[in-house]
């Protein structure tokens, strides 16, 4: 919906705002409407920005990976790490993925991209998995909904594994629970089958979706990531606490692991080991880091978070006297 405005406006921009309006609510999930604001129009010339200099994203070799560590409570060491996008575009300044993910999931580009991610984290685990500290590191991709539409994914992942030779169990991929699907069936069933070829599932930002138990019915799941926005509440919020301790509840009962997103404390840490949370990924061990720092730790026999794990331990007997 838009309003006219004689100062302002011709036909054209008349019609211009309410196509704005109209892809925003269509952003929202569809069945709603939006009427027209100036923002709107502030955000669709920045989305068509950062949409032409995407195409060229990949040619220019404006794009990078990180891998941030996740941790394993119990075995006080990197069990995995997840594959983290960064964007330093030639021409201005960094362009977090936060803005530039859904941009490309709405103009389809996230196909290419996401293809382009999957060699990258391939080739980066066959040349890990030849050094000493290799076994049991699980590495994680970011897969978009709008990726599992069609069997593509799929297909140039299992194209993608061979080329690189490499296992299926050292590859993990990180699902976020949405409501914008094109058709459920399809993403379901290229789940199922993604899972059997032995690659493992997990939920991202869990508890944060439109219908987290419902997932839990009917996706192949691996793994949960429990969501930042709970983790940053423990010690302040006690119905985010609770929320926790059920989310954990629930997986055991389910045989489903748990990893801990955006843990930053050792007072979380403590919370999160109290309850038993099997994995942690966070500032408090890491910040994503050059993948050439992962070789590092799997090359070496030192545990390279023995200060963190020393520290957790200090304050953990504090805590328990
Ligand atoms: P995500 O998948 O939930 O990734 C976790 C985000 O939390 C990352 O931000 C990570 O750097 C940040 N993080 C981890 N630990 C902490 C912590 O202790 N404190 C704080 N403050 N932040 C922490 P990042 O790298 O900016 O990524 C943002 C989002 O962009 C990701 O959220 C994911 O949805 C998307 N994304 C990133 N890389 C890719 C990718 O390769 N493919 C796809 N499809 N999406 C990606
Ligand atoms: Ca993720
Ligand atoms: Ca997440």
């Amino acid at each position: 919906i838009s309003f006219y405005d004689p100062d302002s406006m011709n036909m054209d921009d008349l019609l211009k705002a309410a196509d704005t309006a109209m892809y925003e609510a269509k952003s929202e999930g569809r069945n709603n409407f939006q009427f027209f604001a100036k923002q709107m129009q502030d955000k669709a010339e920045q989305n068509q920005r950062v949409q032409r200099l995407l195409s060229k994203a990949i040619v220019n070799n404006e794009l990078t990976l990180l891998y941030q560590p996740k941790i394993s409570l119990l075995q006080k060491k990197m069990v995995g790490c997840e594959a983290l996008i960064r964007w330093f575009p030639e021409e201005g300044d960094m362009i977090s993925p936060d803005v530039f993910i859904p941009i490309a999931e709405q103009t389809g580009q996230i196909i290419e991209l996401g293809n382009w991610i999957l060699n990258q984290v391939c080739q980066q685990i066959s040349h890990w998995q030849s050094l000493p500290y290799f076994e049991g590191m699980v590495t994680a991709i970011n897969v978009s909904v709008r990726q599992l539409g069609t069997s593509e994914f799929r297909e140039k992942l299992v194209e993608a594994m061979n080329t690189h030779a490499i296992k299926p169990e050292y590859v993990e991929i990180e699902v976020t629970e949405t409501a914008t699907f094109d058709d459920h069936n399809v993403f379901f069933s290229e789940l199922e089958k993604i899972h059997a070829l032995g690659v493992k599932i997990s939920i991202d930002d869990f508890g944060t979706g439109h219908s987290s138990l419902d997932y839990l019915r009917k996706m192949p799941v691996d793994i949960i990531k429990i969501d930042r926005s709970f983790i940053k509440d423990i010690g302040m919020d006690k119905q985010d606490e609770e929320l926790i301790r059920t989310i954990l509840a629930i997986s055991k009962t389910m045989s489903i692991q748990v990893i801990a997103e955006g843990a930053e404390t050792v007072e979380q840490l403590i919370f999160l080991d109290k309850h038993q949370v099997d994995n942690i990924q966070g500032y408090y061990f890491s910040k994503p880091i050059q993948a050439q720092a992962i070789s590092n730790t799997l090359n070496s026999k030192e545990n390279l978070y023995t200060e963190q794990f020393d520290l957790f331990e200090i304050h953990k007997e504090a805590d328990a006297s």
